[in-house]
């Protein structure tokens, strides 16, 4: 596996494969890997003839108080586990190189940022569809592979993507969870044993929606006060959203049907932010 951190470095690597007709599929990450980054990187494998995959700690898609500098990393492991999977590039870029002096341009998607994670992170999806840009220009790959964990910028990427006519497939890959059913996270290492059962709550949420809308309860409304109530019964939780949108455009929905996504957000122990997201009709 080559380890490369220059932009240029990375597009030449990138035009060498090509010329020589093999195809790319690409990862980006912020690296700190689990199963769930790892299971990416499989999809990736089956999606191309070469894989690689982007580390990098994006700085512009952090709000100022949130965890940029704390945020967990571990070079050396993901280095053993990305090249284990047969990942043929780790491009570990630094901020500098991904934003030199003078940097000044932004790409914006319009609306779909505004709803569930943008309404309390502003800014963020800006970072995002920036910085996710800027990479596929520099790797020049076929297709992509992103984790519909993050429902929502699964979404705004597609949208870029289809609006720019950026020449990239991109791939949705299902959550991985944990054997209890808590969603993967490089976050999730920042809990303690005792708010890890809180975590809980979020991936119960979701069944709990399922099984009350089998019980007959199709109002949004309804049910959001039985999840809520249910997050709230666990110590140290703080609901930050728990919303029901349409899968295409993440608006508000007042009746569950084929398309509702119940989306979650919750802070526990005012420390670590979780999401998680689910249909409610499987
Ligand atoms: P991150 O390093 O957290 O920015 O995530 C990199 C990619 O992995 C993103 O496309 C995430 O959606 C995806 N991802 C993270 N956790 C999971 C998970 N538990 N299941 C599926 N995809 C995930």
């Amino acid at each position: 596996m080559d380890i490369l951190n220059s932009p240029d470095e990375m597009t030449q690597w990138s035009r060498r494969q090509a010329l020589s007709g093999k195809s790319i599929s690409f990862v980006p990450t912020m690296g700190f890997f689990h199963e769930g980054h790892l299971r990416l990187m499989r999809k990736a494998k089956e999606s191309a003839d070469l894989v690689v995959v982007s580390l990098f700690v994006n700085p512009t898609q952090f709000g100022p108080n949130e965890d940029l500098d704390s945020y967990p990393r571990n070079f050396e492991r993901d280095q053993r586990l990305a090249e284990a999977e047969g990942v043929a590039v780790l491009f570990a870029p630094t901020p500098d190189l991904i934003y030199p002096q003078g940097f000044q341009t932004e790409v914006v998607v319009k609306e779909l940022p505004f709803h569930l994670c943008g309404k309390n992170r502003p800014g963020h999806f800006n970072g995002v569809t920036t910085v996710v840009t800027k990479l596929f220009n520099m790797v020049l790959p076929q297709n992509a592979v992103f984790g519909e964990k993050d429902f929502q910028q699964l979404a705004v990427i597609r949208r870029m993507v289809q609006d720019l006519n950026i020449p990239v497939e991109i791939i949705g890959h299902p959550i991985v969870r944990e054997s209890d059913g808590l969603a993967m996270s490089s976050r999730n290492k920042y809990l303690t044993a005792s708010n890890r059962s809180s975590a809980l709550s979020l991936s119960q949420s979701l069944q709990l929606a399922r099984d009350s809308f089998q019980q007959g309860v199709s109002s949004t409304a309804e049910l959001t006060e039985i999840i809520s109530a249910h997050i709230g019964s666990f110590v140290g939780t703080e609901i930050d959203y728990v919303s029901f949108v349409d899968c295409d455009n993440l608006q508000s929905v007042d009746q569950v049907d084929r398309r509702t996504l119940l989306a979650l957000a919750v802070r526990i122990d005012s420390t670590v932010r979780l999401i998680d997201n689910g249909f409610v009709v499987l």
